[in-house]
């Protein structure tokens, strides 16, 4: 039996380890350059940035559970009841999966179910056919946003779900620098901020990621993308007096669903005659957590179903 996933972050990657390879054949679609999604990293040569999820800190004993097997696999290392990636964040997705069996660089834009099969097309018009079940793991606003084939019920519960968006400056330079990382931890226009390379232990190479404050990105989400980092320069030389361009090389990162705000009370979403499902990181719980719990839930009832199902 043929199972499609759209998707390859912790969601996508968590309910393929799950799921019973004896029985399913399944293919992960996933529009970036690989896995991780929000639990991404960025190559610089042989360093690591990590620019969304920095590290992990939960208090869910099942999740625990699974970074502490990740901590002894040395994908994390558990400093303080915080969870660091050694080796990139998105580690811990990829560890999760049979790379063979991922199709990177491909987003579906639009699934069709016809004949008891379904079929995924991507933005090049490209055809993936033949799935007996598809999973839907992408942010419930993007699901939304493309030419999927639901019930109507389940785009009602979707448009429930919200998200924080959050803006990212993401510096890094080869060599040691006299920058005071401190004047920027203290300062309020900031959620986050991570110093990347003091993470990693890295010496030279000095890299930082910034996440701006929610309430200042929500006030400018209405902005584009150059507008928004535009001011968030212009704050940063009011602030410090200091222009972060002269001194690293700075990436600007948006995330337009960065954060689950609203979550839909369920574990998952499963219509059994129509052969899909979706999980994510906004059932019943917010973020990492329901990510890792939805997919889990998702992935043993998938198991459930088919194991009582003739067809396979
Ligand atoms: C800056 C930042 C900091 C965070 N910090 C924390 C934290 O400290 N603690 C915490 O609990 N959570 C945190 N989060 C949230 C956490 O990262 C997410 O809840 C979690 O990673 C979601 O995983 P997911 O697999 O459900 O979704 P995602 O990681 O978003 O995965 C979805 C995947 O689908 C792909 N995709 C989307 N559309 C398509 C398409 N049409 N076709 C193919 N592929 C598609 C995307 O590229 C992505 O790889 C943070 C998020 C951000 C952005």
């Amino acid at each position: 039996m043929k199972i499609a996933i759209i998707g390859a972050g912790l969601s996508s990657c968590n309910l393929y380890k799950n799921l019973n390879k004896e029985k399913f054949q399944i293919t992960i679609f996933e529009k970036a350059r690989g896995t991780g999604g929000r639990l991404s990293t960025k190559y610089i040569g042989d360093k690591f940035i990590d620019h969304g999820t920095p590290y992990i800190n939960t208090n869910n004993s099942a999740l625990s559970k699974f970074l502490d097997d990740k901590s002894n696999e040395n994908i994390l290392s558990k400093i303080n009841n915080n969870y660091y990636p050694t080796n990139g964040i998105n580690k811990l997705c990829s560890s999760l999966i049979n790379k063979e069996d991922l199709v990177k660089n491909t987003r579906i834009i639009k699934t069709k179910f016809i004949n008891n099969s379904w079929t995924l097309f991507d933005e090049n018009n490209k055809t993936y056919e033949g799935f007996d079940f598809i999973v839907y793991t992408i942010p419930a606003t993007q699901i939304l946003e493309n030419d999927f084939d639901l019930e109507e019920q389940t785009k009602e519960d979707l448009k429930n779900v919200t998200y924080d968006a959050m803006a990212t400056l993401i510096c890094h330079r080869e060599k040691k620098c006299t920058f005071s990382f401190s004047e920027f931890e203290k300062n309020d226009m900031f959620f986050k901020v991570i110093n990347n390379s003091s993470k990693y232990k890295y010496e030279e190479f000095k890299s930082y990621v910034f996440h701006l404050n929610k309430d200042f990105v929500q006030e400018n989400i209405s902005l584009c993308k150059d507008e928004i980092f535009k001011l968030v320069h212009k704050k940063i030389k009011q602030e410090f007096n200091l222009d972060l361009k002269d001194d690293f090389v700075v990436i600007e990162h948006l995330w337009k669903y960065a954060f689950v705000k609203d979550f839909i009370k369920k574990d998952f979403i499963i219509n059994e005659n129509k052969a899909y499902a979706i999980c994510g990181d906004y059932f019943n719980a917010v973020n990492l957590e329901a990510a890792y719990k939805s997919s889990k839930e998702t992935a043993d009832e998938i198991n459930s179903i088919y194991k009582k199902d003739k067809k396979c």
